[in-house]
């Protein structure tokens, strides 16, 4: 496990691995920057979303999809541009839009929470090609790490109080959901289930917030790995590199006592591992 890129991000969050660009795009929530990490140059660059950023995802046009505090915009990293798309929960200042991802159809799914981090008061929406938003989950407290199987027929899904990786019944044809049940629980003291990607087994990866590790899963739920990462917030991880052998993983300081950022100091920075299985290409915005 190395330390790729001492980004020093209060909460670093939604890796994707952009393979035309050979570059890897993460978020810094509530710094509201988008990073984009060059691994062969190792240069990386900031980029302002002008607000609070949860999840970043690549698009068929080549730009970037944000889910930022109040909705969905798009931005230009080339020019830097924003461009608002969509209104979500735009007139609640007190929640912000979370992890998200897009599914295999092009759309972008992502959540809520309430910044005070009080119960059920977000909620995960899918935002489709045409622009629309439709609301797909109510209650969700931390709505968080999503993914889906290749063969399309289920989708993953953490809302992270709840200690639980859940997966639905997914119609990739209308983008329904249905039927939501537990894959598996984190135990109570190995932390909380944040970001999540599959791998090409099928396997689940999934960053512990505040267990200081990633692990692996099988597609029911059974614990077949635990890497250890060396700082005790990672928040999500992805796979990218040429081969999709390099595993991403995003952390978070601002979490941590004075005391605990003197412990890590590489507490907000990016990871990486080979850990020898290989991940899929994240799926476009097709809007
Ligand atoms: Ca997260």
């Amino acid at each position: 496990m190395e330390c790729v890129l001492d980004a020093k991000a209060e909460l670093g969050e939604g890796p994707v691995w952009d393979p035309v660009a050979a570059c890897l795009y993460f978020v810094d929530i509530t710094a509201g920057l988008v990073h984009r990490y060059d691994p062969e140059t190792r240069s990386t660059r900031a980029l302002p979303a002008g607000t609070m950023v949860g999840a970043v995802a690549l698009s068929v046009a080549g730009d970037l999809l944000l889910a930022v505090r109040d909705g969905f915009i798009r931005l230009d990293p080339a020019t830097g541009l924003t461009r608002k798309i969509a209104d979500v929960e735009a007139d609640r200042p007190d929640q912000r839009m979370n992890d998200g991802k897009c599914d295999s159809f092009g759309r972008f799914w992502a959540g809520t929470m309430a910044i005070d981090e009080r119960p059920a008061a977000g909620a995960l929406y899918r935002l489709d090609a045409d622009g629309r938003v439709h609301t797909m989950l109510e209650h969700v407290t931390i709505s968080n790490g999503i993914d889906w199987s290749d063969d399309g027929r289920l989708m993953y899904y953490v809302d992270t109080p709840t200690g639980s990786i859940d997966v639905f019944d997914f119609d990739v044809a209308d983008g329904s959901i249905a039927n939501r049940r537990s894959v598996t629980r984190v135990e109570a003291g190995a932390g909380w289930p944040d970001g999540l990607t599959l791998d090409a087994e099928g396997y689940l990866w999934v960053a512990l917030w505040s267990g200081g590790a990633v692990r692996r899963y099988s597609p029911d739920g059974v614990l077949d790995r635990v890497v250890p990462v060396p700082v005790s917030h990672p928040t999500s991880c992805t796979f990218g590199g040429a081969d999709f052998g390099d595993l991403y993983i995003t952390s978070a300081s601002c979490a941590l006592t004075p005391e605990a950022r003197l412990q890590q100091p590489l507490a907000g920075g990016l990871f990486r591992c080979r850990p020898g299985v290989c991940g899929r290409p994240a799926h476009r915005f097709r809007g």
